[in-house]
């Protein structure tokens, strides 16, 4: 056939970039039998630096990872990972210490019961997330999700990562042309040239000619090369909805060389913002995410090099050096636009509140892998199909981002009061709210079964920011038939979490024996 996809070219070098290249190239592997169908390029700037952030990971990972074929053992010992089980908030409901969990592992029984209402119900009942699971007790001791002996990917507790942005783009480099056959260039894209039918023909590159190809892949991070810049595709701010527009990143030194490494992502919040705080076995990576609307460059600064002073001492706030980094929050109208599919920061960003970024690059690179077009013919249906799914995504980030400010009870400052603003809540959001005044969320609640952020992660925002769920005029919270069930399940849920606190070992413990030992292989 003769508009059969013969190239593709991924330009960017990114976490988007060389994700994007590992997934396709391992669906589409060349095997003894013979050659790739097509050819896989990836171009990528010698100039343009990588964004460098982008520490936290959801459990997806753990699937990308295996699916593109990296050894979970490697991939520890070169990107500087640890374990992330979730993230814990701190001063987000009053500001006055408050503290509360999201852990990736979901409520016991979720598919068969649901334990919201019957928490609701007990009286002196402990957090919400410490009731229904038994992640949350490894936070506070730094434990690890597993065994040295668990096999590589499994786990007691459900877990994502915590890594170093530039070692996981290096790592994947070097999988992806030493064994996955992705041929690499090194050059800047100076120049987009379209076809007669209005698809992108190919590329100047000012080090390696014209390089021609039937799809491209725009991994070119918030400058959006070919989505963006070359056929104007329409930014679409949500600033209206989530008002962090700029970051201060820093890198803080662990004050004794054993420190434990903790199980989660830390986030305190601020007056105009919050304090993200990741732990990796050699170092803590920390920020704060703010609005430049409601807080300026340097007051933003202080309440960074402040909280840093907390966690590691004078001398390390003293010698670290913040990177300011601004974006515009909002994604594209739409992400594939005829030859062409934008992935990662060229397709939007948002916050990294919820950490949703990575993972949205994981289903791009999945999709397109899994739906490959046989053909430019069939291209524009796979698009539109792509564009829905991902509109859906994006929309979902922003109503979930936006539930943990609206359910705050801060007013101190007028962030939280903007963020409290009718207008500034979205209009399925505010309907949610009024629905879950009466009932708990559960499974009816969900849109589709590729949810980006699944009902369960909305129980733990609820119930642990406070949201009140009123009792029926019976006097119960319904799912009455289930009331032994969930009794046996708190119970047990209890007896789970003394057992794993006493027998899995501390995530720094783990981590070095991996490094020294490794995984058994799965
Ligand atoms: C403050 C902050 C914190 C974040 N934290 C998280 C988090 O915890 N979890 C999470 O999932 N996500 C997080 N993100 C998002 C995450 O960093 C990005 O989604 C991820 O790194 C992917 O970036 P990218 O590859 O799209 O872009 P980039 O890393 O910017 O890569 C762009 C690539 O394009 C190349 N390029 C640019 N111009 C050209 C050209 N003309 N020719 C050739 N190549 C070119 C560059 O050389 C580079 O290789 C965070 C983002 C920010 C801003």
């Amino acid at each position: 056939m003769e508009d059969t996809i013969q190239r593709i070219v991924i330009v960017g070098g990114g976490s988007a970039g060389w994700l994007a290249a590992g997934v396709i190239a391992a669906e589409h592997r060349v095997d003894s039998q013979g050659e790739r169908p097509f050819e896989l390029v990836l171009i990528e700037s010698p100039d343009v630096p990588t964004i460098g952030v982008g520490e936290g990971t959801w459990p997806s990972m753990r699937a990308t990872l295996q699916r593109v074929g990296l050894s979970e053992t490697d991939f520890i010992r070169e990107c500087d990972a640890s374990f992330k089980q979730g993230t814990w908030f701190r001063n987000w409901r009053t500001g006055d210490g408050d503290t509360y969990s999201h852990p990736f592992t979901v409520p016991a029984d979720f598919a068969g019961t649901n334990l919201a209402p019957h928490w609701l119900a007990l009286t002196d009942a402990p957090p919400f997330a410490d009731a229904v699971t038994p992640q949350t007790a490894l936070f506070a001791d730094c434990l690890a999700p597993k065994q040295i002996t668990t096999p590589e990917y499994a786990f007691e507790v459900n877990y994502g990562y915590h890594l170093d942005a530039g070692k996981f783009a290096e790592l994947l480099r070097k999988h992806c042309t030493e064994n996955l056959g992705v041929h690499h260039i090194e050059a800047n894209v100076a120049r987009i040239n379209a076809a007669n039918n209005g698809d992108i023909r190919s590329v100047t590159t000012d080090r390696a000619g014209d390089i021609s190809g039937d799809l491209f892949i725009d991994c070119t991070g918030s400058r959006s090369l070919l989505l963006g810049e070359h056929f104007e595709v329409p930014f679409q701010s949500q600033q209206a909805y989530l008002f962090n527009d700029t970051a201060l990143a820093a890198q803080v030194p662990y004050t004794e060389e054993n420190q434990p490494i903790q199980s989660c992502t830390h986030s305190t919040a601020q007056t105009a913002g919050w304090i993200w705080d990741i732990g990796l076995p050699t170092r803590r990576g920390t920020g704060h995410v703010y609005s430049s609307a409601h807080i300026s460059d340097d007051e933003a600064t202080a309440q960074l090099l402040a909280y840093i002073k907390g966690i590691a001492g004078d001398a390390a706030a003293a010698s670290v050096e913040p990177r300011k980094i601004r974006f515009e929050p909002g994604h594209r109208q739409e992400f594939w636009h005829r030859n062409c599919v934008a992935i990662g920061m060229s397709s939007g960003f948002i916050e990294p509140l919820e950490a949703s970024a990575l993972v949205m690059i994981e289903l791009a690179a999945g999709m397109i892998a899994d739906q490959l077009p046989a053909t430019r013919e069939v291209m524009d249906i796979v698009a539109r199909r792509y564009n829905r799914k991902f509109l859906r995504h994006w929309n979902q980030i922003i109503e979930f981002l936006k539930l943990h400010y609206v359910l705050s009870a801060r007013d101190d400052s007028p962030y939280w009061q903007d963020n409290h603003a009718a207008a500034s809540i979205p209009d399925k959001l505010s309907e949610q709210l009024s629905l879950w005044r009466y009932r708990s969320p559960w499974h009816q609640d969900a849109e589709a079964v590729d949810d980006l952020f699944p009902t369960p992660s909305y129980q733990y925002i609820l119930y642990g920011m406070g949201f009140e769920t009123l009792p029926r005029p019976t006097d119960s919270y319904g799912q009455n038939h289930h009331r032994g069930r969930a009794a046996e399940l708190f119970q047990q849920n209890a007896a789970r979490a003394a057992q794993l606190q006493q027998t899995l070992p501390g995530n720094r413990q783990l981590l070095d024996k991996v490094r020294e030992f490794g995984f058994q292989k799965l």
